[in-house]
């Protein structure tokens, strides 16, 4: 089990060296080499994806990423960019699924801008197809037709790319409720309809799976309105962009919140879906549960480890319960603490 830990920039380091700590500590046999990638890596070699981190990347099982990126790199040509590495090795590792969970612990009810009787328990899951759809389909651009400026994109799926974004939804529903709802536009868009009729096919081979549909319009209002209806979401590249924002703003803790992208292997690059935080960067105080359950989601997705995953977040549901607190998630009354002491507290929970 081979782990390709890239911490990056900002408080990158700081939050994956807890992830790391809490890794270590299951007590399973992993092999963890860390690289540069990001601004750390366009400093020290003039690349944000260097040969050296795809060798390591590509030879490992899962890769674990803090975040990267910093206003020291901001004016760089484009190619000497912090996202640039990110965008660099999703393709390179062929990421084509990207899973975010959105849960609200109880204890966090307060930090959403919802009420808490809507959204206390949330706990969902929003798959994105991550390399298709409107954001690579050809033709595109902006051309002149009859004297005036016209901007045209493409939205394109061909049956196999959503035939296997199903199937990781199917899966990762039967490490949860067994519910799938898929999320379309097949009432207005053709390439919806085939995403809507080749997900009905694909259900077949998932009896024990409760398959439902949604227009894409409906469902932006149903996770406002009634969250905790969905189990596992299902979309699209341009759809699924929007809705996991909104639904992960549900919980409204950012410093909370994993993610995962998949290859057809179930290679995974696992990472906080925050940002590098230059703000409270080598300052200690940075949150680091988003990034110990997205090393919780890389013993699930790519390990097959229940057993371990289910021990790393029900680690972190007890120290909440015991009222440790980082900043972001600081309310009157708890214990607040910074990076460092809520890794020891987390171990100590496990
Ligand atoms: P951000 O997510 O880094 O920060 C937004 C706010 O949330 C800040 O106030 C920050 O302090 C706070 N925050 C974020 N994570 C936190 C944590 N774990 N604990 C406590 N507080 C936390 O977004 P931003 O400020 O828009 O971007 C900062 C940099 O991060 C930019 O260079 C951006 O390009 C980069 N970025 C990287 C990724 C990535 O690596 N995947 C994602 C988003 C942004």
């Amino acid at each position: 089990m081979k782990i390709c830990v890239l911490p990056g920039d900002g408080i990158g380091p700081e939050i994956t060296a807890e992830a790391v700590r809490v890794l270590k500590a299951l007590g399973l046999e992993f092999e963890m080499e860390e690289a540069l990638l990001g601004g750390c890596a366009v400093d020290a070699t003039g690349n944000p994806y260097p040969e050296a981190t795809q060798k390591l990347a590509r030879a490992a099982d899962a890769v674990l990423l803090g975040a990267v990126g910093g206003p020291q790199w901001d004016n760089n040509p484009r190619e000497q960019r912090p996202e640039r590495g990110l965008l660099g090795i999703r393709k390179d590792l062929g990421l084509f699924a990207n899973l975010r969970p959105a849960v609200l612990y109880p204890e966090l009810a307060n930090a959403s801008t919802l009420k808490p009787e809507v959204v206390a328990g949330l706990d969902i899951l929003i798959v994105r197809e991550l390399t298709g759809d409107i954001y690579f389909g050809q033709p595109r651009g902006i051309e002149t037709r009859n004297g005036e400026r016209v901007g045209v994109n493409t939205m394109v799926y061909s049956e196999s790319e959503i035939r296997r974004i199903a199937r990781v939804a199917f899966e990762a529903a039967r490490k949860r409720n067994r519910k799938v709802c898929s999320v379309d536009k097949m009432n207005v868009l053709e390439c919806t309809q085939l995403w809507r009729d080749v997900v009905i096919e694909t259900a077949r081979d998932y009896p024990d799976i409760e398959l439902s549909h949604m227009l894409v319009d409906n469902c932006a209002m149903q996770l406002v309105r009634n969250p905790k209806q969905f189990d596992v979401v299902v979309t699209g590249n341009m759809f699924g962009d929007i809705l996991s924002d909104e639904a992960s703003m549900l919980t409204g803790s950012i410093g909370m919140l994993p993610s995962a992208s998949l290859d057809e292997k179930n290679k995974g690059l696992y990472e906080p879906s925050h940002g590098s935080a230059p703000d409270i960067a080598g300052k200690g105080v940075a949150n680091p549960l988003a990034t110990i359950l997205s090393a919780a989601m890389m013993l699930r997705y790519t390990f097959n480890n229940e057993t371990a995953a289910n021990r790393v977040e029900n680690a972190v549901k007890k120290v909440l319960a015991q009222g440790f607190r980082t900043g972001d998630i600081y309310e009157p009354g708890m214990k607040r603490v910074g990076t460092k002491e809520m890794g020891d507290a987390v171990l100590a929970a496990l």
